[in-house]
């Protein structure tokens, strides 16, 4: 073959036995290098002839839940409470509530994220006329919202005489006053059985806050909110129950006969899917946990876990679960390795558990030791569908706890959950991190994690979409338009990688500099 002619660049390529790079198998094969970290390996560009923006980076998260985003946040006492759940679902995501708390005290911030956004509200809270003005102000405080429909009962299922809503009561002077004296009466409502595509146009054409929804003898049903218009034109990856629109919100759980209590707790607020939070999932306490929910709540999915083999993983399959979670002291405040001399390389736990559970359609998250957007890409080319994050989103507006100063420095505390600090919380009769690390009734107890501080990072409003923009142009660079057709060309050997030595993984950051500032979004 000649290569005077450059058109013939291509033809050459076909006589190569094989593609520039490594396959998966060869970049895993554990017997020539030992386990890999996501910083061990690089991605080989592909080709770039699609624009970023129509990257698709919907996945699963469950074998029934699919996400518009792979981003999770973890179930930590300085990650995820309610206000982060309600930001990740908005942004499409889903949020994980912790279990450092009292079992009430996790199903009302499960119960908050079910509340944020409705499609119908089917339950609104609804008021009698002989309620005061006072009292209808306190309602506000208390629930958030200052509309109520009035009927003549004062519940769901009673004739509607009028509404009430924060303009009625704004600047009326005297608390004593009933709501009959305020209300408005003149109402424009939607009937029952109207879909919610049309109500909503009702809804818009009335210029009104609110659409009761009455049934043919005037009775109230449901109601709808225009705010809820807005919050799904605001935030269209937003991840909503197809029927109810409510945001999709997950919650930890243990493993220990009480967690049963609170998982009926957590049911009974709403939740879509629980997480059993355990640093090595292979246990019976698990395996028996996760038949027990799956005959129990049907409809509930169930993410089993932690693991990193595909030993383990094939119990919790066999058990049931809907999702799994790898990482063994993978993650960015933890110390199991060094303590307890389990735990494997991240980027070799994901591939080996993934390559295993993929093939039974078992969806997983990839948990721990994500600190840039290279990461998640390389996560989701092993074969993950989610990445679960915790340092990653610690410190952020969201996230739990109070910033405070040090050094000039804005701060939020961020602790492992196997931490000293995290295993002896007080403040409850929480055991959720001391029964994480099968430590209850120790004396003494063995760390697992660190309790550390981490920078303010602004809002995850502004911080999941800079990943996610960077996510589609990593996925543009390789050459592959969504996150389903990346895991496919890598198993089917057209996505190709490097390992980088040490020296390379130097070249590879920003060096030979004086000074810079490393600021990663606008
Ligand atoms: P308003 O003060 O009642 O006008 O409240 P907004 O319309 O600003 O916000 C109400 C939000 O709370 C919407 O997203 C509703 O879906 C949600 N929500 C959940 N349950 C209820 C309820 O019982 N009553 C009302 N008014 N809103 C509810
Ligand atoms: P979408 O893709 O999220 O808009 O979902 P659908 O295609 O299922 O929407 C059906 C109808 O429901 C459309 O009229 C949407 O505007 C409306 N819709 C979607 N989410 C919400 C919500 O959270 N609240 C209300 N009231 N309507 C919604
Ligand atoms: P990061 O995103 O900060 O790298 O890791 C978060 C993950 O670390 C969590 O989702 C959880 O799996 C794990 N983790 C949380 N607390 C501890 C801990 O105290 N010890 C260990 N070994 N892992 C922890």
């Amino acid at each position: 073959m000649s290569f005077e002619n450059c058109s013939n660049a291509i033809d050459l390529l076909s006589t190569y036995e094989e593609k520039d790079g490594l396959s998966i198998q060869q970049l895993l094969d554990s017997k020539i290098h030992g386990g890999l970290t996501y910083n061990d390996f690089l991605v080989l560009p592909g080709k770039i002839d699609f624009p970023a923006s129509i990257v698709d980076l919907e996945t699963h998260l469950t074998k029934k839940i699919t996400l518009k985003t792979p981003f999770v946040s973890s179930p930590m006492d300085t990650v995820t409470e309610s206000n982060m759940a309600i930001k990740m679902a908005l942004l499409g995501g889903i949020g994980i509530i912790h279990h450092n708390c009292t079992a009430d005290e996790q199903a009302e911030m499960v119960r908050k994220v079910k509340k944020y956004e409705n499609g119908f509200i089917n339950d609104p809270i609804v008021i009698s006329k002989e309620i005061t003005v006072g009292q209808v102000k306190a309602m506000g405080e208390q629930f958030g919202f200052t509309s109520f429909p009035v009927t003549e009962t004062g519940k769901v299922g009673g004739k509607l005489v009028g509404i009430v809503t924060s303009r009625d009561i704004q600047f009326h002077e005297d608390d004593s006053s009933s709501i009959a004296e305020v209300m408005t009466t003149d109402l424009v409502t939607g009937t029952a059985g109207v879909s919610l595509t049309d109500g909503n146009e009702i809804l818009r054409k009335s210029k009104k806050g609110k659409l009761p929804i009455v049934d043919s003898e005037g009775n109230l049903v449901s109601m709808l909110s225009r705010t809820d218009l807005q919050k799904n034109l605001e935030f269209p990856h937003a991840s909503k129950s197809f029927q109810s629109k409510q945001l999709l919100c997950g919650a930890a759980i243990g493993t220990i006969e009480s967690d049963k209590e609170r998982l009926a707790k957590l049911v009974a607020a709403g939740l879509d899917v629980v997480v059993l939070d355990s640093s090595q999932g292979n246990s019976v306490f698990q395996i028996e946990m996760i038949k027990y929910i799956k005959k129990t709540y049907p409809d509930l999915e169930v993410i089993g876990g932690n693991v990193v083999t595909r030993e383990q993983a094939a119990q919790l399959i066999v058990a049931g679960v809907d999702g799994l979670r790898i990482g063994m002291g993978s993650g960015s405040i933890c110390i199991t390795q060094e303590v307890m001399a389990c735990g494997r390389p991240q980027g070799t736990a994901v591939y080996k558990v993934t390559e295993f559970a993929n093939k039974f359609g078992v969806p997983c998250i990839a948990d721990g030791g994500v600190g840039n957007i290279g990461h998640i890409t390389k996560a989701i080319a092993l074969g993950a569908s989610c990445v679960m994050m915790g340092g990653m989103l610690a410190g952020t507006s969201e996230s739990p706890g109070e910033f405070f100063y040090r050094d000039g420095k804005r701060l939020k505390t961020y602790r492992g959950m196997g931490s000293i600090d995290a295993m002896q919380k007080t403040d409850s009769n929480a055991n959720a991190s001391t029964s994480r690390y099968f430590s209850e009734g120790d004396k003494v107890l063995v760390a697992q994690g660190v309790s550390g501080s981490v920078l303010d990072k602004g809002s995850i409003v502004k911080f999941i979409p800079y990943l996610y923009n960077g996510l589609q142009h990593s996925c543009q660079d390789i050459g592959v338009k969504s996150l389903t057709e990346l895991k496919s060309s890598v198993m089917a050997g057209g996505v190709r990688f490097e390992l980088r030595t040490p020296s390379s993984q130097l070249e590879g950051g920003v060096h030979n500099l004086y000074s810079y500032e490393k600021r990663l979004h606008n």
